[in-house]
């Protein structure tokens, strides 16, 4: 298994887990761009946003919902914060396994750089 994300999950490489369920869970960021940054990264490999397909609707929604919650628990909530999905190069993906970033307590800048 050569995906960082999958072997992180598979416990086969140390991340520190901020929650998990049976479908996804969430990352503490290694190089975090603000006092929050959180990964919410599916079990299922999936490569990138353009791999998607009708059946991880529910999967995206989970996704989603979860970055809300996390900000919540965070304290972030209401100040704002920032949930991005980097698609291929030019959006800046390193990791090819989807994730949502979840950023915030600092303000940003937009539009992004
Ligand atoms: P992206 O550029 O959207 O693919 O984001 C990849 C993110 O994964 C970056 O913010 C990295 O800092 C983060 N990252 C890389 N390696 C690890 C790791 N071992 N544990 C947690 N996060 C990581
Ligand atoms: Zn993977």
């Amino acid at each position: 298994m050569s995906c960082l994300f999958c072997r992180i999950i598979a416990g086969e490489i140390p991340g520190t887990f901020l929650y998990q369920d049976n479908r996804l869970v969430v990352l503490q960021d290694i190089n975090p761009q603000a006092p929050l940054h959180a990964l919410v990264v599916p079990r299922k490999h999936i490569a990138t946003l353009n791999d998607l397909s009708a059946e991880d609707d529910g999967l995206v929604g989970e996704m989603v919902r979860r970055a809300a919650l996390v900000a919540r628990e965070k304290g972030v909530a209401e100040e704002g914060y920032r949930a991005v999905l980097n698609c291929n190069r030019e959006a800046g993906q390193t990791v090819f396994h989807i994730h949502l970033h979840v950023i915030g307590g600092r303000p940003m800048a937009w539009p992004p750089g």
